[in-house]
């Protein structure tokens, strides 16, 4: 197949509860990258309580990511070596924010191509203006009646005003 008709498809996968600026500036990277670009939702992490649900998760990303039309919102359960193989992807997108993210990634990285070898992970350094913004700190905030809209998309915060000030 000549390299033109190539089509490069990466999966971002990863819970996105919610999402924030890091998240969607690694979208927006993403999406000039590859042709197109699936941001997936990990339905079967129980690493935390979830704040939202998979379909409100979806939903507000889907909102967010309007303006990039080669990027698609899915959610899946399982490995994520069996969901790229299902969608034809030959990349995973991962983002790097400081050393301790290194270590994880690094690992799930390797056991992924140990298993999948033809989907390859690749990362992209945090922007320096969000790399200090996960998701974990945003719910800590939150939940502790803190403001957060310099951290996470309009559409996230709105969300984030509805559910809090019930
Ligand atoms: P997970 O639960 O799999 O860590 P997250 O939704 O927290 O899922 O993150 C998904 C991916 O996005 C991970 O590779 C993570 O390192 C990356 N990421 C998270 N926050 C940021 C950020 N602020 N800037 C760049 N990348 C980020």
């Amino acid at each position: 197949m000549p390299a033109s008709d190539r089509r490069l498809v990466a999966i971002y996968p990863g819970s996105f509860d919610p999402l924030t600026n890091g998240h969607l500036d690694l979208i927006s990277r993403g999406a000039r990258l590859f042709d197109n670009l699936i941001v997936a939702i990990l339905s079967n992490s129980q690493k935390h309580a979830a704040l939202f649900d998979i379909a409100e998760r979806t939903q507000m990303i889907r909102d967010a990511t309007s303006a990039f039309p080669n990027v698609e919102v899915d959610s899946f359960q399982g490995l994520l070596v069996d969901y790229a193989a299902h969608r034809n992807a030959n990349a995973i997108l991962r983002g790097i924010r400081a050393i301790s993210d290194y270590e994880t990634e690094l690992q799930m990285a390797l056991i992924n191509r140990r298993m999948r070898p033809e989907t390859e992970t690749i990362f992209l350094m945090a922007g320096e203006e969000y790399s200090f913004i996960s998701s974990r700190l945003i719910k800590e905030i939150v939940t502790l009646g803190g403001d957060v809209s310099t951290f996470v998309p309009n559409a996230v915060a709105d969300r984030l005003r509805a559910k809090f000030s019930r």
